[in-house]
């Protein structure tokens, strides 16, 4: 008999540049993933109403397992800044919202965001600028009656500063604030400088990933 880890798992996001990072991260381990878009269902996108990257991935692991029937693995995360007291948080993606017209393409959307965190930071030494990105992971898998099972959670960070204006944004790789983010220990590159294989070796969602697939390995008989 074939259960539903048995294909391969949906990954919960519309965001095709995570999809690619997610596909190399796990493809280099042997885990295919499929996007939502390449199911051809009409799906509804879960509300994120979490307070933690974590109960956001549960949510959105858990409304598309049960819509589309199949293993989903949904991710969240995000950048914490120590000097806004977490911000932008869970928030991340949505930090600029209040300054701008709505409904932008990602790219612009990002610009937006990046301009309003090197605003906030304008009074802050480099001392001052430390942050992480923080990646929560949920693999859920449905289970009789349309219920949903949660297999596995995971959780990853990337430690950074948040660098000077003039000597950020850098770099065309990654997405995000990834331009603004120097990299520790080092601090001479931003996580856009690095090549696509060194960021998931350091990253966030690289860490949450492996973590995933160790514990999915685990469960596979
Ligand atoms: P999510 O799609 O709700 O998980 O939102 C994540 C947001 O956090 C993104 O839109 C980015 O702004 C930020 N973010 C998360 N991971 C990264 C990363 O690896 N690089 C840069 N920004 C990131």
């Amino acid at each position: 008999m074939t259960g539903p880890l048995d294909q391969p798992i949906v990954l919960a996001s519309g965001n095709p540049k995570k999809l690619a990072e997610m596909r190399e991260i796990l493809g280099a381990i042997g885990l295919e993933i499929v996007g939502l878009n390449d199911l051809n269902l009409d799906l509804v996108e879960p509300e994120e109403t979490g307070t933690t990257f974590a109960e956001n991935a549960r949510i959105k692991a858990v409304g598309y397992a049960e819509q589309t029937g199949r293993a989903c693995l949904a991710d969240d995360s995000g950048l914490v800044v120590d000097a806004l007291g977490g911000e932008p948080g869970v928030y991340s993606a949505r930090y600029s919202e209040d300054e701008h017209p709505g409904d932008l393409q990602r790219v612009d959307r990002d610009r937006f965001n990046n301009e309003k965190l090197l605003r906030k930071l304008a009074d802050r030494r480099v001392e001052e600028r430390t942050a992480r990105f923080i990646c929560a992971m949920c693999l859920v898998t449905p289970v009789a009656d349309k219920s949903t099972q949660i297999l596995a959670e995971t959780q990853g960070t990337f430690e950074g500063v948040i660098g000077l204006p003039g000597d950020v944004p850098r770099g065309s790789n990654g997405f995000g604030y990834d331009p603004l983010f120097l990299v520790k220990p080092d601090l001479t590159r931003t996580s856009a400088e690095l090549s696509p294989s060194e960021k998931h070796t350091l990253s966030h969602r690289g860490f949450a990933a492996r973590a995933i697939a160790e514990k999915l390995h685990a469960l596979k008989p």
